[in-house]
This record gives C-alpha cells, sequence and structure tokens, in this order.
C-alpha cells in the first residue's frame, strides 16, 4: 500500500493520477492545499491535483513556530500581510474545524535608538497601512511582560513595538483544515508523488514527470519552499534565491506566564509560550547556503544563551526538541510571487523564513491568479520576479530577520 493515510475518511485519498488536470500544484505544504481550497470554493475549478513528494504539511508548514503578524516596514508588506490575518482570524469558522487561533500580540524590543526610530518608522506605516502596532516605553513593557530582564546582554531595553494583531495557530490544523476542504470539492491530493521534471514546449508547460508517470497540465502553481531553485531549474529557468537551514526547538512544559510573542533582533531570538506550556525559541537563519535540515549543537548554544538573557530563570528549563527546514530566501526579505519565465507557470516563493503566516492571503491570490488565467492581483504585483530586474525590491530585512 503506497498510501498510509488512505483510510481517513476525512480526507479522501484518489488511487491512480489521472493523465491530465486543468491545475497541478506541485507542493503539498499550507501555500499549496490553500491555493487548491480557494481554486476549488471560490472559483468552482475543481480538476486539479496537488503533487507531494512526502506527505501533507510535512515541509516547512510542520516545522515552522507559528508567528503570525502584520507589522511589517513596507505599504505594500503591511497590506498584504494584514489581509493574511484577517482571514487568519475567520479561518476555524470557514472550515469549521478548529485551528487553535490564539492571539496573543507580539512585542519586538529594541536595544539601540537607531532601532527605536525603525520602529517609529513601521509603527507610522502599520498605521496607514492596515496593522495595529504602537510604539510602547520600557514601564508598559514591564507590565506586559513582567518576567523579561530589562537589560539582556547588557543591552537595556529602550523601546519596544506592540502589535496587538500578533498571533499563533496549529500549523498542522492550518494545512489539514485546507486540505480537508479542497478534496471534499473534488481536488486530488497526491502523497508520496515527486514531480522529476518539468515539460515544455513554445514557452508553456504541457506536464510534468512524476515517480508515478506523467501528467499533463492546464497550468502549474509551484508552492515548494525551499526546493522552489531546484524545482524552477526543472522548469528551466532561475530564480534569486539561496536556500538555508532554519532552526528552532522547544522545552517541556512549564506552567503559563508568558503571554505574548517576544522577539529581539539584537539578540537573533524570540521566545513564545505555547498552549500547552512548552517555551518555542527561534531565531534567524544558519549562516550559510545548505539543503540539510539537521540541528546543530551551534545554534542549540547560542539561541539558549541569548533566550536565557531574555528570561534568565529558562535556564533552569529542559529542551525537548531542535529541528530545522530548509528556507528560500530572497535578497529583500519579500516572496516572489505571481508569473514566471513560462507562461502558464506560476511561483509561490522565495517565503523563507516568514511564510506560515502568509499561508491564506498566498491561497487566496494564487488562485485568482489561475483562475483569471495569469492576471495577477495588486496585492502580489509588487512581489514579481521582475522586480530584481527593474531594481523596485520591497525591503523587508529590519521588519522580518529574527522576528519572523
Ligand atoms: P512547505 O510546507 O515546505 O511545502 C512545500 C512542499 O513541497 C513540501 O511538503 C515538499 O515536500 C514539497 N516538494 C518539494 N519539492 C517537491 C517536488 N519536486 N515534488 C513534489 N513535492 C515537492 N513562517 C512564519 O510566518 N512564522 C514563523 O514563526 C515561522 N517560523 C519558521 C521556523 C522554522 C524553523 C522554519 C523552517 C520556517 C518558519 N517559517 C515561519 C516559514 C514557514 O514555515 C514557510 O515559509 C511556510 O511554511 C512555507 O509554506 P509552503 O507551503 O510554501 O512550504
Amino acid at each position: 500500500n503506497d498510501y498510509p493515510f488512505e483510510k481517513d475518511a476525512d480526507l479522501p485519498v484518489p488511487s491512480d493520477l489521472k493523465r491530465h488536470y486543468d491545475v497541478v500544484i506541485i507542493g503539498g505544504g499550507g501555500h499549496g492545499v490553500a491555493t487548491a481550497y480557494y481554486l476549488a470554493k471560490y472559483h468552482g475549478i475543481t480538476n486539479v491535483a496537488i503533487l507531494e513528494k512526502g506527505y501533507l504539511g510535512g515541509g516547512n508548514t510542520a516545522r515552522n513556530t507559528a508567528v503570525i503578524r502584520s507589522n511589517y516596514l513596507t505599504s505594500e508588506g503591511v497590506k498584504f500581510y494584514s489581509e493574511s490575518v484577517k482571514l487568519f482570524q475567520n479561518l476555524s469558522n470557514e472550515f469549521d474545524f478548529n485551528i487553535m487561533y490564539s492571539s496573543r500580540g507580539q512585542l519586538t524590543l529594541a536595544h539601540t535608538d537607531a532601532t527605536v526610530r525603525s520602529f517609529r518608522q513601521r509603527t507610522e506605516v502599520n498605521k496607514h497601512f492596515g496593522g495595529r502596532t504602537e510604539l510602547i516605553d520600557p514601564q508598559q513593557i514591564r507590565e506586559l511582560v513582567p518576567t523579561l530582564n530589562m537589560n539582556p546582554a547588557d543591552m537595556p531595553i529602550l523601546a519596544g513595538l506592540w502589535h496587538i494583531d500578533g498571533a499563533t495557530a496549529r500549523h498542522d490544523a492550518v494545512a489539514w483544515g485546507y486540505a480537508k476542504g479542497a478534496t471534499q470539492r473534488g481536488v486530488e491530493l497526491h502523497q508520496l508523488t515527486e514531480v522529476t521534471s518539468v515539460n515544455t514546449s513554445n514557452g508553456k508547460v504541457v506536464s510534468v514527470e512524476t515517480n508515478r508517470g506523467n501528467v499533463g497540465c492546464g497550468c502549474v502553481v509551484q508552492a515548494v519552499a525551499g526546493h522552489s531553485s531546484i524545482v524552477a531549474g526543472m522548469a528551466g529557468f532561475r530564480m534569486p534565491l539561496t536556500s538555508y537551514p532554519l532552526q528552532a526547538m522547544v522545552t517541556t512544559p512549564v506552567k503559563p506566564f508568558l503571554n505574548p510573542l517576544v522577539s529581539s533582533s539584537a539578540l537573533h531570538c524570540y521566545v513564545q509560550q505555547t498552549g500547552r506550556g512548552e517555551i518555542v525559541f527561534g531565531g534567524g537563519s544558519d549562516p550559510y547556503p545548505l539543503y540539510n535540515t539537521r540541528s546543530t549543537l551551534d545554534l542549540k548554544e547560542s539561541l539558549i544563551a541569548s533566550a536565557i538573557e531574555m528570561f534568565p530563570f529558562m535556564a533552569n528549563f529542559k529542551l525537548l526538541r531542535q529541528w530545522a527546514g530548509t528556507t528560500d530566501m530572497t535578497s529583500d526579505y519579500s516572496p516572489i510571487m505571481g508569473l514566471s519565465p513560462v507562461d502558464n507557470y506560476y511561483l509561490d516563493a522565495g517565503w523563507g523564513t516568514w511564510g506560515f503566516k502568509s499561508t491564506p492571503i498566498c491561497g487566496k491570490t494564487m488562485a485568482e491568479l489561475v483562475a483569471s488565467g495569469g492576471k495577477v492581483p495588486e496585492l502580489i504585483a509588487p512581489f514579481s520576479m521582475d522586480r530584481f530586474d527593474v531594481f523596485r525590491q520591497v525591503n523587508e530585512m529590519g521588519a522580518t530577520a529574527a522576528s519572523h
């Protein structure tokens, strides 16, 4: 039996691959299944196959630390992520399935005057374009997070960026909610089905080869996160991406003491407590490109050192698990979405370390793109791949980095 999930009634599993689909989605992570869901539910397009080389949501969707927020730096970013947060807030109702959305607020710490200045800018941009963000002083920070060390690593906390819309959700539930909604409307999810090459003719994609045979298609959506460069290479073009490992870790559960999500770019660390009481830590990508999802001692030591600076009593906590994913990074820390050099081959990539929070809006806008036959929705137009040719980068480096 090739299909370990065949008996799950909630998730209809197709037996054979058909010879042709209107839409082939490469990648059964959150973005791929969300695109299929919006195609089926809002555009009536159901002759769709999601081809996933592993299992549903087993890539970065399973590995992320589930931070949801919209307090970005650019108008393009704030508009886009704010729409995603709105969709997230109603997702359990939309699915009739609990995604365990937990609204906590997110606090980012400033340890230098330069950071305070950039937070002021973010506050104003957020106010104008739909994010709910304000600059708060050390006293307000103490009240929000009484257990926080206000002088971590001898870098006094001068101010904080308080984003009331910061939240988390159960990442597996998000993938399952979308997958159930899509497959129950007729979309086929083929797990253990790897795309091994992409066949084009006259600048258009006509079919993909898989480990289970050839599949003809009307168009393709590529949503493979850390493997974006590899799969784009199969379609015959290069992407301005570099793939880095990104690691995270979690402790055994302790009593609830931390409601907001707390992050410090200067310390390369963010910390949050899950609904089960575990403490999740994350930081920046590993400092070298690599296709590997191993964990390292270096990162364990540096991340724990920063977390203990922020919350010294965490020195007594026990680490439960450490893991990694492969992230496809752009140089401006914004995604690459929309058209590609191949006519009917659409891109959802460059999601690096920050793409869980965008899952709903990516699904919605990618479905609009496909359903319209290639008319790029306004919200994602700034993220086109050709921005790198014409120097129209959307620089989110300061607002992404270790904040995710
Ligand atoms: P994935 O879930 O990776 O799905 C892509 C799928 O494509 C995979 O399942 C893979 O198996 C499949 N695939 C690849 N190649 C092929 C092929 N040839 N044929 C068929 N299938 C293929 N984002 C946030 O917003 N907040 C966070 O707090 C956050 N924390 C993170 C922490 C870590 C440690 C990591 C690794 C990432 C984090 N991210 C975070 C980023 C986020 O996880 C990703 O951007 C997001 O999950 C991307 O979703 P996806 O569906 O595009 O990718």
